[in-house]
């Protein structure tokens, strides 16, 4: 019989006080009886509630819990971040700790980790409770995320099982926005994918504004693919063509001797040309400022307390 390795459970957790203990409760009881080693590792993301309070009072109750408190809100992906770099565990699940991500299959992606997997990725075979405005959005969001990856994202989620090699591939990595979602299917290895339905939420309310996820598209897109660059060379071609067409027609028209019409082209080559070109400035820009942010290095997140190490 092989020795049973070490499981690190990464827990990102922005004010869930109300999930803390019972998530540790689940997962626990649930590896316990399957004798499965593991360690379990909360990330505060910057928590205003208990959260923090609840983590510490775990890891000194339980030898095998840790937790990671940082300095302000820095966002799911950091906290992944911050959660890998301290994990310890031959492999590592990230999974949300509002349970919405099932535990029952963790031994079964455990499992599969075993038989030689080296990233097990859960795939979602229903989204879950959403308003229609949100599953459009998330779509559209999908569609462009997909086609930079070349992987269908529409059925990806965070919640994955990660073999050692995986960990130290993704933390190699110096890009100062990653996008863990598909920076996990960018390293490659060899993946197995598990179906799971997304949960109800067992307490609290989702973390996620409006406002919030756009940013996160938004960010996440640019960080990730070059193709709305490109929407600038499109736009180009489609204004130069057009112009030619409209070039031939305003010729015509002087040869012909009724050039003096045409003000309604004049102002409507304006307005699309204004507002194409301001458009591509805007992208260049967003690009521009995400140079900055890299060329600035600073750190993913800064971490303001620790417990249980
Ligand atoms: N989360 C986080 N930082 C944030 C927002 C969310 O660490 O800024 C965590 C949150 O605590 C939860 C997970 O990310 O464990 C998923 O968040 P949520 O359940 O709010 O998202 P949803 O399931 O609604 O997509
Ligand atoms: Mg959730």
């Amino acid at each position: 019989m092989e020795q049973k390795q070490l499981l690190s459970i990464i827990l990102p957790a922005y004010n869930e006080q109300d999930n803390i203990v019972h998530t540790f409760t689940v997962i626990s009881s649930l590896l316990s009886a399957k004798s499965i080693p593991f360690e379990i590792l909360f990330v505060d993301d910057g928590s205003y509630d208990l959260t923090y309070q609840q983590i510490q009072t775990l890891s000194t109750e339980h030898p095998e819990v840790k937790g990671i408190s940082f300095s302000r809100n820095f966002g799911k992906e950091s906290a992944i971040f911050a959660g890998l770099e301290a994990a310890s565990g031959d492999c590592c699940l990230i999974m949300d700790c509002d349970l919405q991500h099932p535990a029952e299959i963790i031994p079964e992606m455990y499992r599969l980790w075993q038989d030689g997997y080296e990233v097990v990725e859960g795939i979602k075979t229903s989204r879950g409770k959403e308003s229609k405005l949100h599953t459009l959005c998330a779509g559209t969001f999908y569609r462009i995320i997909s086609k930079a990856t070349g992987v269908d994202m529409s059925k990806a989620s965070d919640f994955k099982l990660l073999d050692r090699k995986a960990v130290d591939a993704l933390l190699a990595m110096p890009e100062r926005a990653p996008f863990f979602r598909a920076l996990s299917s960018w390293i490659g290895f060899k993946t197995v994918s598990v179906p799971f339905a997304v949960q109800e939420r067992t307490a609290g309310t989702s973390k996620w504004s409006v406002w919030k996820l756009i940013k996160y598209a938004i960010q996440n897109i640019t960080s990730f693919s070059g193709a709305p660059l490109q929407f600038v060379t499109l736009m180009g071609w489609i204004m130069f063509v057009s112009s030619i067409a409209l070039g031939i027609q305003s010729l015509y028209r002087y040869f012909t001797g009724t050039a003096l019409e045409g003000f309604t082209t004049v102002i409507l080559l304006q307005l699309i040309i204004g507002s194409v070109l301001m458009i591509s400035l805007g992208i260049i820009g967003h690009y521009i400022s995400r140079i900055y942010d890299e060329i600035k290095a600073r750190p993913r997140y800064l971490i303001n307390k620790r417990c249980g190490f």
